[in-house]
C-alpha cells in the first residue's frame, strides 16, 4: 500500500491489539509489518493473529509483511521460596543447579551451559540489569558471587551473561517447534534472538530454507564483535535495544545503532531498530520530545524500519502510537536536511549490472521527475538494490510471487504490488502502467522508469531500464 513516506512501521501484536478490527486499524494508520512475539502467548494467539491479517490483506488487496520473532536462548533464574528476595548490596550469594527455591544466600540457575563458561570476575546481570553480581568463584554446577548493584529478585527473572559466549544454539526446543509452527503457517520473516555467532544464521537457515527470510536480533556483544559475517549471512538485522542496553553500557547503544545501520545501508539489507521507541505510550496518549527524537534520529539514519513492541502489543493506545510514528516519519522525511543527508550517504553501486541498472535508475527518474521506479522481482533482489539507492522517487515492486510483495513491505521506500511476470517489452509497460494507476502513485502524463531483466522471467538478470508515460 502507498503510504505518504518511505521508512516503514512495524507493530507487535498481543492482547491490545488481536482483534481483526484493531488488526485493520493498525494497518490503516501506517503499520506495514506486524510481529507475532513467540516470547509470548499460544500457538493458537498466533494463528488467529496470522488469519485475522491474512485476511485483512485480502479484503484491502494490500500484501502485509508478517514478522515471527523466536524467543530464542533468554535464560531465566528458578523461583524463590517466598516468591522474592532481597539480595544486599556486598553480600556473598549463591547461584546452583539445585532446583530448590532460593532465599536470600542462593538461587536455583538451571542452566548447565552457563557455569561451563563462567570465570571468576566475570558479571552476571539479572532483572534487565537492574541486579549485578561478580563471581567469585565458580564451578560446572555452581558459582559463589558478590553482590555488585543490590536489589529485590524474584521469580524467573532473565539472567544475561555479557562476558562469555554461551555454548547455545541461536535456537532451543521451543524455538523448534515455534519455527515449525510458524512456517506453517506462512511468515515472511522469521527474527533469530540472542544471535551470538555467524553459525547460529546457518544454523537457522538449514531449517528455514528459502521459506521465509532472516532477521538478526543484535543484542549481545559476542554478535557485534562477529557483525561483519552475520551481515554477509542474514537477510536483515534488528538493532534490539532492549537486551543490548542490558549487555553493553547505555552509552554504547546509539554509537552501534549507527554502525549497524551503515553497515546494513552498504550492503543493501533492511535495518530495524528496536525497542522503547515511544515507550511511555504504553500508558500515554502522546510521546516524550525524546522518544520522538529518537524515532526522527532512526529515520535521519536510513533505517528501514522503525518497530513498536508494548507500546501495539500491550499498551493502551496502540492506534495513537503508530499514527503518532508516521507523523514523525513524514516529518523527517520532509525536511530538506533529511535530503541532503541522503544525497551524502549514498552508497556507491557495486561492479554488477542489477546496481548499475539501479543506480542508472534513480539518476534518471530524479532528472525526469518520473513518479516511481518500477522494478519486476521475482525474489525481490531487484527492489532492495534499488532500495539501496534511496532514491528520492517512490519505489514500485511489482512481482508474481505474493511472498515476495509480503517480504518487500519491510524494506525502505518499496510500495509491493503482485502482478503477472512480463512476457515483452509492451506488457511490461502495460503492467507498470497499471499497477501505478491502481496505488495511486502517478496520473495521466507522469513518467515511470521500468526495470527488468531480458529475456523476459530469467530472476536474477535486471539488465534494461525503460521510460514509460502513464497514458
Ligand atoms: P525482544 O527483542 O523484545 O524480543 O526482547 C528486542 C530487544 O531486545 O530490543
Ligand atoms: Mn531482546
Amino acid at each position: 500500500m502507498k503510504r505518504s513516506r518511505n521508512a516503514k512501521i512495524i507493530a507487535t501484536l498481543g492482547p491490545s491489539s488481536s482483534t481483526r478490527v484493531r488488526i485493520e486499524q493498525l494497518f490503516k494508520a501506517g503499520a506495514d509489518v506486524f510481529r507475532l512475539n513467540f516470547s509470548h502467548g499460544s500457538h493458537e494467539d498466533h494463528k488467529d493473529r496470522y488469519d485475522a491479517i491474512r485476511n485483512v490483506e485480502k479484503e484491502l488487496n494490500s500484501p502485509i509483511g508478517i514478522m515471527m520473532d523466536l524467543q530464542g536462548p533468554k535464560l531465566r533464574l528458578g523461583t524463590f521460596r517466598d516468591g522474592s528476595a532481597l539480595l544486599g548490596m556486598g553480600r556473598r550469594f549463591r547461584l546452583d543447579l539445585d532446583e530448590t527455591p532460593g532465599d536470600v544466600t542462593r538461587a536455583p540457575l538451571l542452566h548447565p551451559e552457563i557455569f561451563a563458561v563462567l570465570k571468576p570476575g566475570m558479571t552476571l546481570l539479572l532483572d534487565d540489569g537492574k541486579m549485578r553480581l561478580k563471581v567469585l568463584e565458580c564451578g560446572e554446577d555452581f558459582a559463589e558471587t558478590e553482590v555488585m548493584v543490590d536489589g529485590v529478585l524474584s521469580d524467573r527473572k532473565g539472567v544475561n551473561v555479557p562476558d562469555a559466549v554461551l555454548p547455545l544454539s541461536a535456537l532451543t526446543e521451543k524455538d523448534m517447534t515455534d519455527l515449525r509452527y510458524g512456517l506453517q503457517l506462512g511468515v515472511d520473516w522469521v527474527a533469530l534472538s540472542f544471535v551470538q555467532k555467524a553459525d547460529d544464521i546457518r544454523e537457522a537457515r538449514k531449517i528455514i530454507g528459502k521459506k521465509a527470510s532472516i532477521v538478526a536480533k543484535l543484542e549481545k556483544p559476542s554478535a557485534i564483535d562477529d557483525l561483519d559475517e552475520i551481515m554477509e549471512l542474514t537477510d536483515a538485522v534488528m538493532v534490539a535495544r532492549g537486551d543490548l542496553g542490558v549487555e553493553l553500557p547505555p552509552e554504547d547503544v546509539p554509537i552501534l545503532q549507527k554502525r549497524i545501520i551503515t553497515t546494513a545501508r552498504k550492503l543493501g539489507k533492511p535495518v530495524i531498530v528496536a525497542t522503547q521507541m515511544l515507550d511511555s505510550m504504553v500508558s500515554a496518549p502522546a510521546p516524550t520530545r525524546a522518544e520522538a527524537s529518537d524515532v526522527a534520529t532512526a529515520v535521519y539514519d536510513g533505517s528501514d524500519a522503525v518497530m513498536l513492541s508494548a507500546e501495539t502489543a500491550a499498551g493502551d493506545y496502540p492506534i495513537e502510537t503508530v499514527e503518532i510514528m508516521d507523523r514523525i516519519i513524514q516529518r523527517v522525511e520532509g525536511d530538506t536536511l533529511y535530503q541532503r543527508i541522503r544525497e551524502s550517504d549514498r552508497t556507491e553501486p557495486e561492479e554488477t549490472e542489477a546496481d548499475a541498472i539501479s543506480a542508472a535508475a534513480r539518476q534518471v527518474a530524479s532528472t525526469i521527475k518520473a513518479a516511481a521506479i518500477v522494478t519486476y522481482t521475482t525474489t525481490g533482489s531487484t527492489s532492495y538494490r534499488v532500495a539501496r539507492e534511496r532514491p528520492e522517487t517512490r519505489i514500485l515492486g511489482l512481482t508474481p510471487k505474493v511472498e515476495t510483495a509480503r517480504k518487500l513491505a519491510l524494506v525502505w521506500g518499496v510500495v509491493a504490488a503482485v502482478s503477472a511476470d512480463a512476457e515483452d517489452f509492451a506488457e511490461m509497460v502495460k503492467g507498470a502502467r497499471k499497477v501505478a494507476k491502481a496505488e495511486k502513485i502517478g496520473e495521466r502524463g507522469d513518467s515511470l522508469v521500468v526495470t527488468a531483466g531480458v529475456p523476459f522471467g530469467t530472476p536474477g538478470a535486471t539488465n534494461i531500464l525503460r521510460i514509460a508515460t502513464i497514458s
